[in-house]
This record gives structure tokens, sequence and C-alpha cells, in this order.
């Protein structure tokens, strides 16, 4: 008979929720085994996703300011030279630098780390599966933070190699002159950035008819203008008929009619929660059909000693929110009940180029709620700090209420503005009275900042209110 391990917890998966699940659990003096099927720890958020795209992002980002700054070239020195996987060996270094400082939590906490698939045997033991041999794990507590993958659908071939999804795609070795990005969400957009800044022609094919609908809709607007001014060409309420891969190229017809061609395809609409081969069928769980769990506000499955957290779980499916809700299923999981919870105001933070932030409700939301509403805006145009930068593209919004000047929104788009908005987020979440947008104008910024925005957006609300 194969020999059992018996843990007080296991969890599987070692991406930001099984991480801070893992830690949470640790801390509170649980013996804890992590099961893991990638041959490092760290998730997808660590090898294919979060840190790879910001890692690109942000060498991207440098070559354009180099590019457009006369103090660093004179029209003649551009950077031309840079393809996708040049620097992409600067991102390996920071997956590698992540990789080493994760692994070092696990084994300073004590978490016993196990390579291989995990599949559950009954609602107390797993299965570790890693080329041909098995382990048996026992534990009083499971959480579940296996993840997502892109999905795929049947009638696109995945195995071409010019059809790329958002994890391939970080194998792509050929520069491509052109690309076709289908799915215009957080992760198209991002890499539209990428490739367009990096000189390569992009096709953004939108399955909807408003870019990254959920934002207050003057920010998707200033993207859809920023994209088209820098030759990202979207197209809207469009969905693939047939997608066709030749031998140097892919061909997308669509169904209305248009026809597309470029280098390379990165499919990137949708994922799926990784739950397919997790055997949940021996303890009595179903994932629904996108593969996704359902919890309790307190993250538990329908069985209250197994938790799912993190992607797996679907919405928000950031790593940001994954951190938190392996914290809250540490906690309930441990003294049967949790005192955090997945706050409201999840902040958004989308990185293309420039960035867009938000925390709060939209305009849009705000109008259909009835709310009576003022706007406060700021142009980074007109902050010396970003004329010294010479990132002067974008702008701060703060929406509150005309009566109380409580803030109900705040949202930016430019660059920083996935730092720029915690300033705003830490106000909002005050209690009382505390929570006004006069915060700003009784305050010192510092002079000159992207900071500064808060004020020059403030005075600019507050001067639009009258009797
Ligand atoms: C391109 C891209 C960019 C993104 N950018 C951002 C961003 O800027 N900010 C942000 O907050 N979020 C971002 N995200 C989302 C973020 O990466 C995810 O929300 C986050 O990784 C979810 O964490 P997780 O712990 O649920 O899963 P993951 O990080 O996916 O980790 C799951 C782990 O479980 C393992 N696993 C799966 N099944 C099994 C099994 N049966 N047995 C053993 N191990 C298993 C996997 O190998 C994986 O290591 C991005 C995602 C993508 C794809």
């Amino acid at each position: 008979m194969q020999q059992h391990s018996h843990f007080d917890a296991i969890v599987i998966g070692s991406g930001p929720g099984g991480e801070s699940a893992a830690m949470g659990l640790a801390k509170q003096g649980a013996r804890v085994a992590v099961i893991e099927r990638y041959h490092n720890v760290g998730g997808g958020c660590t090898h294919w996703g979060t840190i790879p795209s910001k890692a690109l992002r942000h060498a991207v980002s440098r070559i354009i300011e180099f590019n457009q700054n006369p103090l660093y070239n004179d029209n003649l020195r551009t950077i031309t030279s840079s393809s996708f996987s040049h620097i992409l060996r600067h991102a390996e270094r920071v997956i590698e630098q992540q990789v080493r400082m994760r692994q070092s939590f696990y084994d300073r906490n004590g978490c016993q780390i196990f390579f291989g698939n995990a599949s559950f045997i009954d609602a107390n033991t797993l299965r570790v599966s890693s080329e041909g041999t098995s382990e048996i794990l026992c534990a009083k507590n499971i959480v579940i933070a296996t993840g997502s993958r892109p999905y795929h659908p049947v009638d696109v071939d995945f195995t071409h190699s010019r059809i790329y999804d958002s994890d391939t795609i970080l194998k792509l070795e050929h520069k491509p002159s052109n690309i076709i990005i289908y799915g215009a969400g957080v992760i198209g957009c991002e890499y539209a950035s990428i490739f367009r800044g990096l000189n390569v022609k992009v096709d953004l094919i939108n399955t909807r008819s408003h870019l990254l609908a959920f934002l207050d809709q003057e920010v998707s607007k200033a993207l859809s203008c920023h994209f088209s001014s820098n030759g990202v060409v979207v197209r809207y309420n469009e969905e693939f008929e047939k997608i066709e891969g030749t031998a140097d190229s892919v061909i997308v017809h669509l169904k209305s009619g248009k026809k597309m061609k470029a280098d390379c395809l990165l499919y990137a609409n949708g994922r799926t929660g990784n739950t397919d081969d997790l055997g949940l069928e021996n303890i009595g769980l179903k994932a629904d059909s996108r593969g996704l769990l359902k919890v309790n506000s307190m993250c538990q499955t329908a069985l209250s000693h197994i938790c799912a957290v993190g992607d797996v779980i679907g919405y928000p499916s950031l790593a940001s929110a994954a951190y938190d809700q392996g914290r809250i299923a540490a906690q309930v999981l441990i003294c049967g009940e949790a005192k955090a919870r997945l706050i409201k105001n999840i902040p958004t933070g989308i990185y293309t180029i420039p960035e867009i932030s938000s925390v709060g409700q939209t305009e849009q939301q705000l109008t259909e709620d009835k709310i009576p509403y003022e706007v406060g805006c700021a142009q980074f145009k007109h902050l010396a700090r970003a004329q010294i930068v010479g990132m002067d593209v974008g702008s701060l919004k703060i929406l509150f209420h005309r009566e109380n000047k409580q803030i109900l929104g705040i949202h930016c788009f430019g660059e920083r503005a996935a730092e720029i908005i915690h300033i705003g987020q830490a106000i909002m979440e005050q209690k009382g009275e505390n929570n006004t947008i006069e915060y700003f104008v009784n305050t010192t910024f510092n002079y000159p900042t992207m900071a500064e925005a808060y004020r020059v957006a403030a005075l600019n609300g507050l001067n639009r209110l009258f009797e």
C-alpha cells in the first residue's frame, strides 16, 4: 500500500492565491504542503502572466521614451533593433528573481513543496503525480489555487506555429512586422501597446462596441484615441468566422465579411479555470462551464474545509485580489471564520502604454443610479512634473457627491496611473467625513509631482459647485 503523508493543510497551486494561503496557514502554526505542477513556484502570475507582461511593458515604454526624447536621440539614432524575444530576456531575469524570492518564503515558513499534478481521491486526500510516480497526501484543510489558462476555442489551431495565446506568445522568436490581436480585453490591449511600441503594426479585433467597457467611458475613449493616433487599428463588434494559418502568416476571416492577414496572431479572448484534471467528481464539487468554482464570501466551497481562491473562482481574476483571497481562506480554515473580506472597490490597473487605473464608480454607474455627482479633472499636460518627464498624455478625474463632497470614483489615464490611483483610494476608503474631495485642497503636495494632479482636479471640481 502507498504511504500517506499527513499535513494540517494542503494548498494546490503556488501562484499569488496559493502562496498567500500557504503563508497565512503556516503563520498560524499549520503544517502546510504545497502542490505545484510546474517545475518552479510562482504560478501563472510569475511565469506567463503579470510579471513577464509587465517586464516587457516596462522595457518597451523605456524604448518609446528614448525614441521620442530629442535629448537621447537625434532622430538618426532611434532604437529599432529591439525585438520581442530580445526584451523577453530582460523579463526572464525578473522571473528568476521572483522565483528565488518566492521559494525562500516557502522555505522560511517550513512549507513542504511537492512538484506534480494534484487530483482529489477524496475530500481529505490528494494524489500528486509526476512522471509516472505518485504520492498520496492527506490533510484536514485544502485550498484550491490552480488559477486559469487561456481559453482555446475548438476551431482555432493553436498548434500552428504562427497562432499564439497569452502563454505561448512568450516563446515568439521571429520578428513580426504585423500582428492581429483577437480580443480587446485587458490582456489584448496591453499586448497591443507592447507590440506597437516595438514598431509592429497591430490590428486589434474587439468583439464589443467599446474598448474595456467596464471602464469609465471617457477613459475608454481616451485609450481608443491614443491607440488610433499611434497606429493601432481597432475593429469593433467583430467576430471571427475562421482563423486560417498559412506557412508564414495567419488570415482571419470575420463574420462581417472582412479578411485580415498578418505575420502572426495572438488570440486573447477569455480564460478557463484550471479544474478539469482535479478529480472534483471524487469530492462532489462541480465547476461551471468556464471551469470556475463557486465560493462564499470567505472563499469556502460547498465543502467548508475546502477553499478556492484566485482565478479559479472568477471575478476579479487579479493577482492583487488573489493575495487577499488566500489570506481570507487561511483565516477561515484555521479560525472557522474570517474577519477579513475582499474589499468592495477593487482598483483596476491596466498596463497599456500609457497606463490606466481606476477605483470606485464610473460616470455611467452614477448617472444610472441617479446620484448627484460632480467631476474634477486635471490634465497631465498642465502638471510641471509631467512636462519635465515628457509624459504629458493623460488625465486624472475625481467623481464626488455634490452635496457631501464624498469621493465616489477616481479614474486615471497616463504614466504611473496604477501608482497614482492609490493616493485617492486611501482617502476614498476613509470613514466618516474624512473621505471628501476637500482633503486634496487642504493638504500640501510635494511640488512638482504627478500626485499634485489630485489638488488640481479637486480645485477644478470644487469650482464647479454652486448653491
Ligand atoms: C498576460 C497577463 C497579464 C496579467 N496582468 C495582471 C496584472 O497586471 N495585475 C494583476 O493583478 N493580475 C494580472 N493578471 C492576472 C494574474 O496573473 C492572475 O489573476 C493570477 O496569476 C491568479 O493567481 P492564482 O494564484 O489564482 O493562479 P496562478 O498564478 O495561475 O497559479 C496557479 C498555479 O497552479 C498550478 N496548478 C494548476 N493546476 C494544478 C494541479 N492540478 N496541480 C498542481 N498545480 C496546479 C499552476 O501550474 C500554477 O502555477 C494577468 C494575467 C495574464 C495572463
